[in-house]
């Protein structure tokens, strides 16, 4: 029998878990290991459960909006209805145990694929042995289970893909029931009444715009000049201006110092000395990755000042032999990103083709109402000279069909090549932009021109012939230069 390449994955998320997948498709003996369940926090506490609440949050927010837009009447009230009127309501234990069975049962579909894929599942925690490579290059991995006994296993690779946890203040530690991060709402069996959401970055938006929907009276703390301050600057004062209309207390310039527990309520003080009280506090004030007690500098892996660890295009750590994907890298915190540098490592290990991981075509979505989507090249590129580039934004509002459903906040923004015309990023801002981001996406990873998207046929009436607009008048413009030129 010929030798088999011994593959030991730590932490079995999508960076762990995509790799998994790969390394045993391409023959690798693999072992995933894994302290909380396969999937990782994006299945079991972030983005599968922040997701599926979501999805409630949209429903309300169509029950809002149905009257004034749509004539919907879902009362014998006379309408408009007030909110505190409301007839639809949510049943809060209910919806979080839905989220829990659903990331629960994501979790066992992964755990069966990996194993049918023929990868060894080992839950417990891992860690790099710290001594140095042996004379065969081979690494060892410590893994110590929930009982606490250890196993050690010996690995040609180790890919490290921990992630991150919720970052949190010394002044503001979560109690998990009135002070919470965002992996403990799922054990709220009521709606916060008056909730406070501290930070405003894509979490504490989705967050915010969610319990809103849901009927909470929400505060948003947030220590900038405005909400989503990494997004889109037209896209975040959209949304800013919708979450003010509904009701929500936005709070710019403020930064939260300390949140206390006093009986059923919870204080904020800010550090401009104000106090703001509320029955709730959801901190989310960013992530910290995790790579304490591993091992990882005694193996020689390096991590960058901000304690992430350091990768190349091709997720190598600065250490032979030793990968990295997902959170615990710091490059991009979403799931995809974290999966194509899990594939990429193996690949580039294991000898397939590989192509380096290229984050300007990535695409992303913030999953408040309206929803946000960006790909490519941003407006901060373009305003700081990184690209040059034509920009057109068209608000939705001119759209037929958003007319039709009411859709009011929105708009579609492309960029592109002056002489090209080759599409290089977009913005749409719209309810299910994730869905409608797509087509741009595919211009951008196939550097399309705004011609080949503008003379594409799209449904009359649809959200997305806004596409296939702003495209038009990108390719009018670039004609009408090249004229003049
Ligand atoms: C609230 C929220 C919502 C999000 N929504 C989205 C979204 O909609 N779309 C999107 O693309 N991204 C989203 N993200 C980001 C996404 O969740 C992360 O980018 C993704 O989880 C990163 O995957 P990962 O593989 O790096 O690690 P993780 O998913 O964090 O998994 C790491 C796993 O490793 C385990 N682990 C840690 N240390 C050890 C150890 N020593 N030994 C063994 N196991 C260990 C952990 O317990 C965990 O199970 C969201 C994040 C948050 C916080």
């Amino acid at each position: 029998m010929g030798y088999v390449t011994r593959i030991v994955i730590i932490g079995g998320g999508p960076g762990g878990y995509e790799a998994a997948l790969v390394a045993a498709q391409l023959g690798a003996e693999v072992t995933v290991v894994d302290c909380d369940g396969l999937g990782g926090a994006s299945v079991l506490t972030d983005c599968v459960p922040s997701k599926t609440l979501i999805a409630t949050a949209e429903v309300m927010t169509t029950f809002d909006s149905s009257y004034e837009e749509l004539g919907i009447i879902v009362a014998d009230d006379t309408p408009p209805l007030e909110r505190s009127a409301r007839v639809v309501g949510v049943d809060l234990g209910k919806v979080n145990r839905r989220v829990k069975r659903l990331a629960l049962a994501q979790s066992h579909d992964i755990t069966a694929a990996v194993t049918r894929a023929g990868a060894r599942v080992m839950r417990g925690r891992g860690r790099l042995d710290g001594c140095q490579t042996a004379a065969d290059g081979s690494r060892c991995v410590v893994v110590e289970a929930a009982d606490g006994t250890t196993e050690r296993l010996t690995a040609d690779a180790v890919l490290v893909a921990t992630g991150a946890r919720p970052r949190e203040l010394e002044d503001a530690l979560p109690d998990g029931e009135r002070i919470l991060n965002w992996t403990q709402v799922y054990d709220l069996d009521e709606l916060p009444e008056e909730l406070i959401v501290v930070g405003s970055g894509v979490t504490g938006a989705e967050f915010a715009g969610a319990y809103q929907a849901l009927g909470s009276t929400v505060t948003l703390v947030s220590s900038r000049d405005r909400v989503l301050p990494g997004e889109d600057p037209d896209a975040a004062a959209v949304l800013e201006d919708v979450f003010r209309r509904r009701g929500m207390n936005v709070m710019a310039r403020s930064r939260a110092q300390s949140v206390k527990r006093i009986g059923d309520r919870v204080e904020v003080a800010l550090a401009d000395g104000r106090v703001i009280t509320g029955t709730h506090c959801l901190m989310a004030v960013g992530a910290i990755p995790n790579t304490s007690g591993m091992g990882l500098e005694e193996s020689g892996v390096k991590l960058t000042d901000s304690g992430h660890i350091w990768t190349d295009k091709v997720s190598r750590t600065s250490a032979p032999g030793v990968y990295a994907a997902g959170d615990v890298t710091g490059i991009f915190a979403l799931a995809s990103v974290a999966a194509m540098q899990g594939r990429i490592a193996m690949y580039h290990f294991l000898g397939d083709a590989v192509a380096p991981l290229n984050l300007k075509t990535v695409s992303s979505n913030v999953f408040t109402d309206p929803e946000i989507a960006t790909v490519g090249y941003t407006q901060a590129d373009v305003d700081n000279k990184r690209i040059v580039a034509n920009v057109v934004k068209l608000p939705l509002l001119r759209n037929p069909r958003a007319k039709m459903q009411g859709i009011r906040d929105g708009f579609v923004k492309l960029f592109c090549r002056p002489g090209t015309g080759i599409v290089v990023g977009g913005v749409v801002v719209a309810p299910k932009a994730s869905e409608l981001i797509h087509p741009i996406s595919i211009a951008v990873d196939n550097n399309l021109t705004v011609e080949q998207i503008a003379n594409a046929f799209t449904v009359y009436p649809s959200l997305s012939g806004s596409v296939a607009e702003v495209a038009r008048q990108l390719h009018t413009r670039k004609t009408a230069e090249a004229d003049q030129g």
